[in-house]
């Protein structure tokens, strides 16, 4: 019959295309055994790690950030006081709705714009105004709490000396600019990082966000700069080491959520989801996208995952034990990077929680594949702005301390004094210019206007004037 013979014509033509195909992927094997009964070819198998199911774990891991959590976070001591409207004299002309009463008795005492405080003017042709509060009629000056109260430097030296480093000029650097002892910018450094969290801590919260990346990267250690050691040795300790730089951003916003400095282990991984988790918004579940760091899969199932019973195989016996699984909305993939020789030679991704078409729908709602090219465009500008990450290691920084203090002080530049390029808007109408330049056409904004946590651009200087209240505020109305 014809249609016989031309299967049995197609099935020796589909031996043959095999037989040229096995040449060409085994050249000097492949001869011995060509005449096997016709089998589909398959795909070589995948990783096992790409298909099988997350297991699950039987003991949810635990973390010792969400153990300490509770007893450090600032709370009211009750109810705000009523507001006071006053109506007597002339309106008020100076603005203190965004101070506080610092006086440890008074009733008004951390509440932010109550209407119970006033300006009183310069005392004694100072650069600061004296407010008073009118609840305990005390009196402070504005810069109480802040890095600028106090000091005995000239506000503007501390400020360009605080922006030099904020822009990565190390403090040896900063120092012989502006003058000073190199332990009197440290100290400086110290007090505005105290700030900077300060700051950070208050603004950042209830961030909603659909993508997480999340990376780590290697400060250089001093020593090796200094040739005290050999990079071999280096090597061998890195994983020791405590100078890796870990942040996380919103690559739709741009906006920082966290930066740390640590070690590379599971529970710094861990300490790093916990505070991105204390930044997003109560049940926010975003798309996460890492590195091939093994411990981010555990740290992430941490602070997102469930009990789940898993059913019953056979009819009788016990129940199996429960699992400690990944919360159905929660996605996360991996780029993993093959470096050889320091070129990139492969790029693989690899969906780790909820399904490749999830993880897709996410990333199409921006036209993105899956990567982490927006960590690491962050962690190229952590260098060039962070001096103790950067390649100007300054001994007087070599501590985590040290780094530490750079990375909050940078953390809070980035994000509400940097305007982002990407991030900008076009005006409605362009603005003309002085002079003769052409008219202004864009809106600049960081990545803070853009996640809606402020509506303006921060300068250093507001920042460092900036009464962080002792705690949450009421939202205004
Ligand atoms: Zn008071």
């Amino acid at each position: 019959m014809i249609p016989q013979q031309c299967f049995y014509q197609l099935v020796v033509l589909g031996l043959l295309w095999l037989f040229v195909m096995l040449h060409y992927a085994w050249p000097s094997r492949c001869m011995a055994s060509p005449h096997k009964p016709a089998k589909p070819i398959m795909p070589p198998p995948k990783r096992s790690s790409d298909s099988k199911p997350f297991p699950g774990f039987t003991r949810k891991p635990p973390c010792a950030a969400c153990e300490q959590a509770h007893e450090h976070d600032p709370q009211p001591p009750g109810c705000p006081p009523p507001r006071k409207v006053s109506t007597r004299g002339r309106p008020r002309q100076v603005d203190t709705s965004s101070h506080f009463c610092p006086h440890p008795h008074c009733a008004s005492r951390g509440w932010v714009g109550l209407g119970h405080l006033r300006a009183n003017g310069h005392p004694s042709g100072g650069p600061w105004r004296q407010l008073h509060c009118t609840s305990c009629d005390g009196y402070f000056q504005e810069t109480h709490g802040t890095p600028l109260h106090g000091t005995r430097v000239a506000p503007e030296k501390l400020v360009w000396a605080v922006g030099a480093l904020a822009e990565g000029l190390g403090i040896r650097a900063v120092a012989r600019v502006f003058e000073g002892d190199p332990t009197t910018v440290l100290a400086w450094l110290v007090e505005v990082a105290e700030q900077a969290a300060a700051f950070s801590q208050y603004f950042l919260h209830d961030v909603r966000v659909t993508q997480v990346q999340l990376d780590e990267l290697f400060a250089l250690l001093s020593a090796v700069k200094t040739g005290e050691v050999s990079e071999a040795e280096a090597i061998t300790r890195l994983s020791r080491s405590p100078h890796w730089v870990w942040a996380a951003i919103d690559p739709v916003t741009k906006l920082l959520l966290t930066i740390d400095v640590g070690d590379r282990t599971l529970a710094m991984a861990q300490g790093v989801v916990h505070q991105v988790v204390q930044v997003l918004a109560p049940g926010c579940v975003p798309l996460f996208l890492t590195d091939g760091f093994k411990e981010y899969t555990t740290a992430l199932l941490t602070h997102y995952g469930q009990w789940v019973q898993p059913p019953r195989r056979q009819s009788k016996g016990p129940m199996p034990k429960p699992r400690w699984m990944p919360l159905p909305q929660l996605l996360y993939a991996q780029v993993l990077k093959t470096v050889r020789r320091r070129r990139l030679v492969r790029v693989r991704h690899r969906v780790v929680f909820g399904t490749l078409e999830a993880v897709q729908q996410v990333l199409a709602a921006c036209g993105w594949q899956i990567n982490t090219a927006f960590i690491e465009r962050v962690n190229l500008s952590i260098r060039q702005h962070v001096a103790a990450v950067g390649r100007r290691v300054i001994t007087l920084c070599k501590g985590e301390d040290g780094v530490r203090q750079q990375l909050a002080l940078y953390h809070v530049y980035y994000n509400f004094c940097l305007p982002h390029a990407s991030l900008r808007v076009p005006l409605p109408q362009p603005l003309p210019t002085n002079g003769t330049g052409s008219a202004k056409t864009w809106r600049p904004r960081t990545p803070a206007m853009a996640a809606g946590l402020t509506d303006r651009v921060w300068t250093l200087r507001e920042v460092l004037l900036f009464r962080v209240p002792p705690w949450p505020q009421p939202a205004e109305v």
